[in-house]
């Protein structure tokens, strides 16, 4: 079999920022992809069967910006209600395009796409039902398999089109069927192909009105396989517009950071037509997050600054004639965006190497730094006992700017001085210098253990070859740590640019990002710094994270005066949740929680928080709450734990992807599925924190 390579790169640029060109679909009146705005939408969480409530939920939605609801139809009654559901929003005056949201119900999709503009459809479940089963197929078993899913799915093909509707071929990682399971695996590829199948028996009846989605609630799947998807686009010609969203990506500020990593990833390469954050809050909470993720990009293509482009640059590829499961890797020292290779660098104290990614917390900003003070960052120190308290989520290293610190410092703590500072104190134990690039290399006096030096990459890359040059210079020192700073409005392209000039010159020192963030809210500052340190983690770059944040004090907002500048645990806690949501680094336990719909059949909220309340000092384990057992098993994908709704007032856990306990009565249920953690040896006793 020839091998045929695709096309190099899945976006326009690496390092300038334009939207990537898609075909535009119209849902109605509304067109998505083409030269259209990135579209805002979101799902309803309702019983579809309940006209009255889906229709206040939906005008909600559209009063905060949604321009395009979705609902669900898991049978043909609640697909014939969408009719009345549409008229009385007609009624009310909003003319917004609906969207039914189908899984396994093939009847319920074809009357759906007489009434409604769009419909959803998995291509893991509309014509197959999920077994688990591993079947070793022959290709003409395979093939006949497709000319069944084939004769299953045509008839909603002729209606959409006879209809004008268009169509979603939404693939979810976790609902991948068993035939695509068996020959391609668990894998953003098997996930490509599941699409491809479908799109391709679209095309062969001249049907193109359809928009892509390839969901995961894991950032690093659902990127890889947008990624890949373009790719296998290419190569095929086709350029449909892309639906993005992280699934199950949970509540309060781990859904939002999960969601900006996954999303702002792609948006920030030009990926992406419409957009949808799925938390698990009411769905009208989804919107200002999703339209403040967009909006970043607005300008984006003015406000950039120019970056030297990417000359001989290789990458990882993957050879679609193989059908293996995983991508092929041309050479792993080489830029690998289609799967997960962290940068390959040496080790200096605690960082790089295999080290967990490391976090910086900014103090520089304080007068005084006091014990007391280092409480925010996770350390919480003990008077009367003369101890330190170490919570999950204790940062690494702070920095002080000018500060000596005159205490004794927990023993897990290292503190980053300013160099002409440090020059005068380097006695002080677990003080380390931050250098300029100047400083560094005409500097008379260096730390043994660590010394750190910050780069700003627009001025390093303008002349790239005397950066490398400078880094070739001093690599054999086995105590530096890079630190990447940018001021360019399209910064993590620029710092990207930075570390694959490293990755071709082969130069292994450890790089911290720092991002510097001025005058935005506590929410931007999330989802911004969510969005630029996550998209170069997931691609494997970056040793430690340091999130700097420059606020006026005050600022006028709604005739109030208030202080927008985060506070320090809010910082912290951002820095931790980012690392958590790229899976670099694991300080807490894992929420994969649906954002429920119409289908749900418990409070997904409360119980959510129940849960939590409960568990959230488990760390490292995942725990799936799904509102239904129709999709709940399949999307909760790699949870250790799932809580899953399979009746009124029913719960069923699941250990992995094996059900345990069936129907158990809600009251009991969060008690069981404790007792069940338990029984794994999965479970601790909760403590506040550990003493140093
Ligand atoms: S898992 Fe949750 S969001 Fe998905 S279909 Fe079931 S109830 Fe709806």
């Amino acid at each position: 079999m020839t091998t045929k390579l695709l096309p190099m790169l899945y976006c326009n640029s690496l390092t300038e920022y334009s939207r990537y060109k898609t075909r535009e679909v119209k849902a109605g009146d509304l067109g998505i992809g083409g030269s259209n705005p990135i579209r805002i939408q979101s799902m309803t969480t309702t019983d579809t069967m309940n006209t009255a409530a889906t229709v206040e939920q939906s005008i909600r939605m559209i009063e905060a910006g949604c321009e395009l609801v979705r609902i669900t139809a898991p049978s043909m009654n609640e697909a014939k209600n969408l009719k009345n559901i549409k008229d009385e929003l007609l009624k009310r005056g909003y003319k917004i395009p609906l969207c039914a949201d189908i899984h396994f119900t093939p009847n319920a999709a074809e009357a759906a796409a007489r009434i409604v503009e769009k419909v959803r459809v998995n291509p893991g479940n509309y014509a197959d039902k999920k077994k688990f089963e591993h079947i070793e197929y022959t290709d003409a078993a395979y093939d006949s398999e497709l000319n069944r899913i084939r004769d299953r799915f045509i008839p909603l093909i002729k209606i959409c089109k006879e209809y004008g509707t268009a169509m979603r071929i939404g693939t979810n990682h976790g609902s991948l069927s068993d035939r695509i399971l068996s020959r391609y695996g668990d894998t953003p590829l098997g996930m490509v192909e599941s699409a491809m199948e479908f799109l391709r028996i679209c095309e062969s009846e001249n049907y193109f009105s359809i928009v892509l989605s390839m969901k995961s609630s894991n950032p690093q799947v659902m990127v890889q396989a947008y990624r890949m998807l373009i790719m296998k686009m290419q190569e095929e010609g086709m350029n449909y517009p892309l639906h993005l969203g992280v699934t199950e990506a949970g509540e309060g500020e781990d859904g939002r950071i999960k969601s900006a990593v996954g999303i702002g990833t792609l948006l920030e390469d030009g990926i992406g037509d419409t957009i949808r954050v799925s938390l698990t809050e009411e769905p009208e909470l989804e919107i200002p997050v999703a339209k403040n993720l967009a909006e970043r990009y607005s300008r984006r293509a003015e406000l950039q600054k120019a970056i030297p482009e990417v000359t001989g640059l290789q990458f990882a590829v993957y050879n679609p004639n193989e059908n293996s499961a995983k991508p092929e890797t041309v050479n792993r020292k080489r830029y690998s965006p289609y799967e997960y290779t962290r940068r390959n660098t040496h080790e200096v104290l605690n960082i790089g190497g295999h080290n967990v990614p490391r976090v910086i917390s900014d103090f520089s900003d304080r007068d005084t730094i006091s014990p007391a003070a280092l409480f925010p960052a996770g350390y919480n120190y003990s008077v009367a006992l003369d101890k330190w308290n170490l919570s999950d989520q204790a940062c690494d290293y702070i920095f002080t700017g000018d500060k000596m610190l005159d205490f004794e410092i927990p023993g897990t703590l290292g503190v980053l001085v300013k160099y002409k500072t440090w020059k005068t104190n380097s006695g002080r134990e677990r003080h380390y210098p931050l250098f300029t690039v100047k400083e560094f290399l005409d500097a008379e006096k260096r730390s043994t253990e660590l010394n750190f030096i910050s780069m700003d990459c627009q001025a390093e890359l303008a002349s790239a070859s005397v950066f490398i040059q400078t880094l070739k210079q001093v690599q054999d020192d086995k105590n530096i740590v890079l630190i990447f700073e940018t001021g360019n409005e399209h910064g993590m392209a620029e710092q990207r640019r930075a570390f694959i000039e490293l990755l071709q010159n082969q130069i292994n020192i450890p790089v911290v990002v720092k991002r510097n963030y001025q005058n935005i809210s506590e929410e931007q500052l999330q989802l911004h710094s969510s969005t630029d340190i996550g998209a170069l983690l997931i691609d494997g770059f970056g040793d430690g994270i340091w999130i700097e944040q420059n606020q006026k004090p005050e600022i006028r907002n709604h005739q109030r005066r208030v202080s927008l500048k985060a506070d320090q645990k809010f910082v912290n806690a951002l820095s931790f949740g980012i690392l958590q949501a790229t899976r670099t680094r694991i300080s807490k336990t894992e929420y994969i929680s649906c954002p429920s719909c119409g289908r749900t059949l418990f409070d997904l909220q409360e119980t959510t928080a129940k849960i939590r309340s409960r568990t959230d000092h488990l760390k490292g384990i995942k725990i799936g709450i799904m509102g239904c057992i129709v999709n709940g098993p399949g999307e909760m994908a790699d949870a250790d734990y799932g809580y899953v709704g399979t009746g009124v007032g029913k719960i069923t856990l699941y250990k992995g992807k094996e059900i345990v306990q069936r129907n158990i009565d809600s009251e009991k249920a969060v008690d069981a599925l404790i007792d069940l953690i338990r029984l794994h040896g999965d479970w601790v006793e909760k403590e506040n924190s550990i003493e140093v």
